[in-house]
């Protein structure tokens, strides 16, 4: 996988359960399916087509990530 100037930058992932952003790296994201909220602990999906579609276009576009992530968290 092409090395992203991106895997080291840390992004906020919002909780659909308390809304907490749970920093974690870009390149931790693209090697794991789910996070652990550090704000109430629930379990956020992250094997989402839309999510990984997300990461690709967060390299141009961190505000849509952003927007897309918190989308598909809603959706459960
Ligand atoms: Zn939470």
């Amino acid at each position: 996988m092409a090395k992203s100037i991106l895997d080291s930058a840390e992004i906020g992932v919002p909780c659909p359960g308390c809304g907490h952003e749970t920093k974690k790296s870009v390149g931790w994201l693209r090697s794991h399916d789910e996070l652990v909220c550090s704000g109430c602990g629930e379990t956020i999906r992250l094997d989402d087509e839309g999510f990984r579609a997300g990461l690709d276009s967060a390299d141009k576009a961190m505000g849509d990530f952003k927007r897309n992530l918190a989308r598909l968290n809603k959706r459960r």
